[in-house]
């Protein structure tokens, strides 16, 4: 850097040393040095808790639950059912007398579930519904696969595109408004965006939509990466992945309020559960909350901060999404600790492979959004807590190589 240059963004010297040792549980990072993991959107580290917790699981008292007269099954049954408690709690569910917690294999098969189980069954001819064109496809699909089960059995529904504001795509909440009418009969939406990292203004939905129009959260980028608080979002589902909150691939959850979650029965019989995953949930849940989501979002906000301030510096780049002054300028519409950039000339997946030969792992190209287009050919660096500002600092360095701009 130059004499006169900023001091580089990023989270404070008093996060810094709150941050080192919650680094060193991740025996994955600590082992490879010489790589950087930034593609924690895709999917989570584990912390040594998560690990050490599965294996005194499979190791202790391995067994099917809920159909056994002896210690391990009944044990196994148990912690199933305390994991339920445990994600009722970790999302400050104000009322888990009368929710529900599913298990599912991730966000994908939990929507999808929430559609086919029940959003079917709960619409009638002539009913509308609003959902995302421009987010994760995940939060896409299954809307529109429960309007052609619909129309096969002669329901004919209406599907509303979320509308979108132009800059920040945030939400457009106003537009959503004049779309609440006398037969809006549910809404989709997205907590943290995939591509864009914004948080997209949910917790406002609620006064928009009114008390009476059922709300549906995919919550995959916000688990473990900020502090969640069902009793100030007043959604009545919420879904997300384990995998993505640091539990092991396989593992998701749909959280279904009392009000709703009394007609959700997902699909009839169930076979043996994720035992092994549903006990890293529960490890990674503990884990997520000793270390404590409000700090976690601090200091992955902050290395996103250092990351979008310097590639402002550099020509070669565009950010996706709210446009930088936007993203500083507003409270709300604060990007999260994940960001999604283009090479004005070079396609994504040459960078990705020359970040990859410099040890810098990311995702390139292929973002899974639905109907958006834009997020093709882009990278996106996506930070946990255990990301550092040099790692940051590091894939400046080499992006600065391929811009021909100095870092
Ligand atoms: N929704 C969002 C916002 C996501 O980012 C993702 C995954 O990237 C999904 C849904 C799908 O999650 P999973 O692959 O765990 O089913």
């Amino acid at each position: 850097p130059l004499p006169h240059d900023p001091p580089p963004a990023g989270p404070s010297a008093g996060l810094r040393e709150w941050q080192r040792p919650l680094r060193e549980q991740f025996p994955i990072i600590t082992g490879h040095p010489g790589l950087a993991y930034l593609d924690s959107a895709a999917t989570a580290q584990k912390p040594r808790a998560v690990l050490d917790a599965v294996q005194a699981y499979l190791t202790g008292c391995n067994a099917n639950a809920g159909r056994g007269t002896y210690t391990w099954a009944n044990r196994t049954t148990a912690l199933i059912e305390e994991t339920r408690e445990r994600v009722k709690a970790f999302l400050g569910d104000p009322d888990p007398e009368r929710s529900s917690v599913w298990f599912t294999g991730g966000t994908t098969e939990g929507l999808r579930t929430v559609a086919r189980d029940w959003l079917v069954r709960e619409l009638a001819d002539g009913d509308e519904i609003v959902v995302p064109f421009a987010d994760h496809e995940a939060n896409h699909l299954p809307w529109l696969e429960a309007r052609d089960l619909l129309a096969e059995r002669g329901v004919r529904i209406t599907v509303h595109p979320m509308p979108y504001q132009r800059d920040s795509r945030d939400y457009d909440l106003e537009a959503l408004a004049r779309l609440v009418g006398g037969r809006l009969r549910f809404v989709a939406v997205t907590h943290v965006h995939h591509v864009y990292g914004a948080d997209m203004n949910v917790h406002r939905v609620r006064e928009v939509v009114g008390p009476d129009v059922p709300i549906c959260l995919d919550a995959a980028q916000s688990v473990g990466h900020l502090p969640l608080d069902l009793a100030a979002l007043d959604v009545d589902f919420v879904v997300f992945s384990g995998h993505k909150a640091m539990a092991l691939p396989g593992t998701g959850v749909v959280w279904a309020r009392g009000r709703r979650g009394g007609a959700f029965r997902p699909g009839g019989w169930h076979g043996t559960p994720n035992t092994a995953g549903i006990v890293s949930l529960r490890a990674a849940l503990d884990w997520l909350d000793a270390a404590g989501p409000a700090r976690i979002e601090e200091w992955t906000v902050g290395l996103g901060v250092r990351l979008t301030d310097g590639l402002a510096r550099l020509d070669a780049y565009e950010v996706l999404g709210c446009p930088l002054s936007l993203a500083a300028d507003s409270a709300v519409q604060r990007r999260q600790g994940l960001v999604t950039f283009r090479h004005r000339t070079v396609r994504a997946n040459d960078v990705g492979f020359v970040l990859a030969a410099h040890g810098l792992l990311v995702r390139a190209d292929g973002l899974c959004q639905a109907r958006a287009g834009e997020s093709e050919s882009s990278v996106r660096v996506s930070l946990h807590v255990y990301n550092t500002p040099e790692e940051v600092d590091r894939l400046l360095g080499v992006l600065s190589t391929l811009a021909g701009d100095r870092p």
